[in-house]
């Protein structure tokens, strides 16, 4: 299968031990083109793992540059898959998220990176969020 060697692959590239629920989770966002809350993952997982190995497996990807968090309608996280050019510790995803109104999933928008804003020194940053609303693609 395709997505299995890709997603082996990833693993490999980022020096994440293989384990079944990390192959898992990887083929599912490879099969789709927005972004996931742990709920959906939950739910579209074949064998049932507990909570905490979820958490802990996206965690992991998170921290190895391979899914960033995108946000969701309501103020929850979601996960996305990662561009090429992040690696651990330094991600690359300034880019805008596109939440659809009708089926209120979030896409990523890669092409369109957050503009660089300089904001005062009374305020420390620590991550910017561009969100655009409207219908996507399939709702259309
Ligand atoms: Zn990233
Ligand atoms: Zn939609
Ligand atoms: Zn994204």
């Amino acid at each position: 299968m395709e997505t299995l060697k890709i997603a082996e692959d990833l693993l490999q590239s980022h020096g994440l031990r293989r384990t079944q629920i990390r192959l898992e989770i990887l083929q599912i966002f490879m099969k789709q083109d927005h972004a996931l809350s742990v709920n959906d993952l939950e739910k579209m997982l074949k064998t049932s793992h507990d909570r905490v190995t979820l958490y802990r497996a996206l965690n992991s990807f998170e921290e190895n540059g391979i899914l960033h968090q995108a946000p969701d309608q309501g103020g929850g996280m979601r996960y996305a898959l990662c561009a090429d050019d992040c690696s651990g510790h330094d991600h690359k995803d300034e880019h805008a998220h596109f939440i659809c109104d009708e089926c209120n999933q979030t896409f990523c928008l890669q092409e369109i990176k957050v503009p660089d804003v300089k904001i005062s020194e009374d305020y420390q940053l620590n991550s910017v969020s561009y969100t655009m609303n409207g219908v996507c693609k399939e709702c259309q």
